[in-house]
């Protein structure tokens, strides 16, 4: 197979002032995955933005006339964002790297969104930390290319994918599972198949509900192409919720995903999600493991006997 792409971009970070989003995530993970010597600059692919035309797949055009403006007004007064034009641009870039994601996945097997993952942003409607769809986006984009036509979101972040929920209801070509933690936000929405979690579920009952539902979603599902949401927040020290998963069980997690779609040849895109581990050195290391898992599956893993860098310094 050939090596995963991994994509990002410095408009991935803007400045959002004192928040529970560790929004430097981005460029510490790819720092750590240069500087430690798991991929190198030729690994690298910077997005161009989401177009108009791209975005309009997903999104209305009131929508984002509003977000263009920085307005304050129905559609726009759930964010738990700030709206300034950088944080805009970010999502409009970020959805524009999980576009490439999915059409390097499709090339290449496995590709990285280093960003992205932002499952709340319903059409017409910004949701927590979302205000662009990336994942419904990058879908429908490769679908209108004709590159792929039915495809699954395996969403495996602490909080249902209610957005990417909602914009593919009624839409076949389109198969949306979520695994979460039930009692916590956001208001649930129908994917096609939920597996709502009791709080302190922890990793063997996770890994039990994972495993089992896997192989029966791939045969509903059919897809040609899965977009993995691979939140760091079902983590055991988040700081939003209560599932109780370790380090090693994210790992394991992402194991099962990406080697269900290593082994059926399903090409995958892989998005970041969630993580807001109370040591940000942790959501870090959570989604520099869900890399290194994917260079493992796609057979480019590290040289056997290269040291393992778990804990990030700080
Ligand atoms: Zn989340």
């Amino acid at each position: 197979m050939r090596r995963p792409a991994f994509i990002y971009h410095p408009e991935y970070g803007p400045e959002i002032g004192g928040h529970v989003f560790p929004i430097e995530k981005y460029e510490l993970t790819r720092r750590r995955l240069l500087d430690e010597g798991d991929t190198t600059p030729d690994d690298w692919l910077e997005p161009e933005a989401a177009t108009r035309d791209q975005l309009l797949l997903v999104h209305t055009r009131e929508y984002l006339e509003d977000l263009e403006a920085c307005r304050w007004t129905p559609r726009t007064r759930f964010s738990e964002f700030p709206l300034t034009p950088e944080i805009v641009r970010a999502g409009v870039r970020g959805a524009g790297g999980t576009v490439l994601a999915c059409r390097e996945a499709l090339e290449r097997g496995f590709a990285v969104n280093c960003g992205g993952g932002l499952h709340h942003a319903f059409a017409d409607l910004a949701a927590g930390f979302c205000y662009i769809n990336d994942i419904a986006v990058g879908i429908r984009t490769v679908q209108h290319d004709l590159l792929a036509r039915r495809a699954a979101v395996v969403d495996c972040d602490l909080h249902q994918g209610n957005g990417t929920a909602r914009i593919f209801q009624g839409d076949d070509s389109v198969f949306t599972f979520s695994i979460h933690q039930e009692n916590l936000y956001p208001a649930k929405e129908r994917s096609d198949w939920d597996i709502g979690l009791e709080d302190d579920a922890g990793d063997d009952r996770y890994l039990h509900e994972l495993g089992r539902a896997l192989p029966r979603l791939f045969e509903l599902a059919r897809p040609e192409l899965v977009v993995y949401q691979a939140g760091a927040d079902p983590y055991e020290d988040d700081q939003l919720g209560c599932l109780g998963i370790t380090r090693a069980g994210l790992r394991e997690r992402d194991r099962l995903v990406l080697g269900e779609c290593a082994r059926r040849g399903v090409p995958c895109a892989v998005t970041f999600g969630g993580g807001y581990a109370r040591r940000p050195a942790d959501t870090v290391a959570i989604h520099v493991s869900t890399c290194r898992t994917v260079l493992e599956v796609a057979g480019h893993g590290r040289a056997a006997g290269a040291p393992e860098t778990e804990t990030a310094p700080g």
